[in-house]
């Protein structure tokens, strides 16, 4: 007789005490919202949604501390204590020294570019972000990919897919001059390869080359909790330390930060910029009463720096970390069984499924991803996007950047969805890979001049 391994599950570190009623909708009603919507999953209605997975973004719930602390709002104009409560909480959990809150993270970013980057500039990085990239190039820079080549391959199964190829930062360098490189960009827990991580150790490394070369390190830190619970995981010497000791190390070897709290640090709305640096800070100071609102609310009500300020102390919690990642992983793993094509390993936010592995009858060109996200939504009304040829739009050339990765990304919101939804949604991707042979691909009609992916529309072929 075999001894029964008697598994040991994780579970929420939550319970529910208010739910929000969904709509179920027929597929005839699905074709319909659909099309209308051109074949973009951006362009529906909520309302016509079931499961929606469309993104992390500002979708998590709060806890009734969060709710709590709204009710704590000091809308003064100026000096309100909510910002107070922020700051010492970007003090205590983050460890970076001046903040400036944004209305959300390319808020920070467009304020940040416009004061560190000149005409002419290089600002490497591992791996692209959309709006990060955008306001880099908006400034006059250039963006440069220096991350690890297995970060553009699915099937690798690397722990840290998220690391900086440090000789393809060196060449960078080399070829042109640390002078015009104001910053290298670091995203913790790399969206765009598919929520990978990035090492300690890799960091360390990277902060001696460019202490060598007198460049800073700037820190995309929207998910940078979720890094921490990967490396808690995953490197070795760091079992036994906290998320929120993880997460201040990683600040600890950065010298500035944009973020888009409407991850990580669950609340629907808001962002800042951090730096360690007076005269940057002083600039900062100066341009966020352009764009955003005076230095100490930039473009929030104190209700909502209040959220923030909670949602950062619960983001660092080990139990919400690996109840988070723990629940990516299993709808993961069950779209695995189903032999539905991942990226590797399982991600931090979300599962990305390998759209031209899935689809590899339809051309990039016929935006593959695109159309299998408008497939699952017909099939289930879940929600997913494209993250390819759309979302990496053109170059300044015009010419459409072809990245290697054509994916939909099944994003799912902290605290929101249940085992069960998981259970649906890794059906329907089942269901919808049975029948890909009979998929074809899409023609976009409409093209809008920025991050098209958002507004963009389709007709089949
Ligand atoms: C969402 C996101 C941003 C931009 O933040 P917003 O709050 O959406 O403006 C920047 N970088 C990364 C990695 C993101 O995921």
């Amino acid at each position: 007789m075999s001894k029964k391994i008697i598994r040991r599950s994780w579970a929420e570190p939550y319970r529910m005490k208010m739910v929000e009623l969904l709509r179920m909708t027929t597929r005839a009603q699905r074709l319909k919202a659909i099309r209308a919507a051109g074949y973009n999953t951006f362009l529906l209605k909520s309302q016509d949604v079931y499961i929606d997975l469309l993104t992390d973004s500002g979708t998590s719930a709060m806890s009734s501390e969060q709710w709590a602390g709204m009710m704590m709002g000091d809308e003064a104009y100026a000096g309100s204590m909510n910002y107070y409560h922020l700051e010492d909480a970007i003090h205590k959990y983050y460890g970076y020294k001046y903040i400036i809150p944004t209305h959300q993270g390319r808020g920070a970013e467009n304020i940040l570019s416009q004061i560190l980057i000149k005409k002419g500039d290089i600002i490497p990085g591992n791996m692209y972000f959309t709006t990060t990239r955008l306001h880099q190039e908006l400034a006059g820079g250039k963006f440069v990919d220096v991350i690890i080549d297995e970060a553009h391959d699915p099937q690798s199964l690397h722990p840290f897919k998220g690391n900086v190829d440090l000789d393809k930062l060196e060449s960078v360098v080399k070829t042109y001059g640390a002078k015009r490189i104001p910053y290298v960009c670091i995203a913790t827990n790399v969206n765009m390869a598919g929520g990978q991580p990035i090492s300690i150790a890799n960091l360390k490394d990277l902060r001696a080359v460019t202490s060598r070369h007198g460049i800073r390190i700037i820190h995309d830190m929207t998910r940078v909790a979720e890094n921490a619970y990967f490396i808690q995981q995953r490197e070795r010497g760091y079992s036994n330390k906290t998320i929120a000791q993880i997460v201040k190390e990683i600040c600890s070897l950065t010298d500035g930060a944009t973020m888009s709290a409407k991850k990580d640090a669950l609340v629907n709305i808001g962002g800042f910029l951090a730096t360690n640096e007076w005269d940057v800070f002083e600039e900062a100071r100066n341009l966020v009463v352009v764009y955003e609102g005076l230095h100490t609310y930039g473009g929030l009500a104190g209700r909502d720096m209040e959220a923030m300020a909670i949602g950062i102390g619960e983001s660092v919690n080990d139990a919400h970390q690996a109840a988070r990642v723990g629940q990516v992983e299993y709808l993961g793993t069950k779209m695995q069984e189903y032999g539905v094509p991942i990226v590797l390993p399982i991600g931090g936010h979300g599962v990305f499924v390998d759209a031209k592995a899935f689809l590899p009858h339809v051309q990039q060109e016929n935006f593959p991803a695109q159309v299998l996200a408008a497939e699952i939504y017909l099939d289930s009304g879940v929600r997913t996007m494209e993250r390819g040829i759309v979302s990496a739009g053109r170059r300044p050339n015009g010419k459409n950047y072809n990245p290697k990765l054509e994916l939909v990304r099944f994003t799912i919101p902290r605290r929101v969805y249940t085992q069960a939804h998981m259970d649906v949604v890794a059906e329907s991707a089942a269901t919808v890979y049975e029948k890909r042979k009979k998929i074809t691909g899409l023609n976009m009609v409409y093209e809008p001049k920025y991050l098209r992916y958002f507004q963009s529309r389709f007709e089949r072929l």
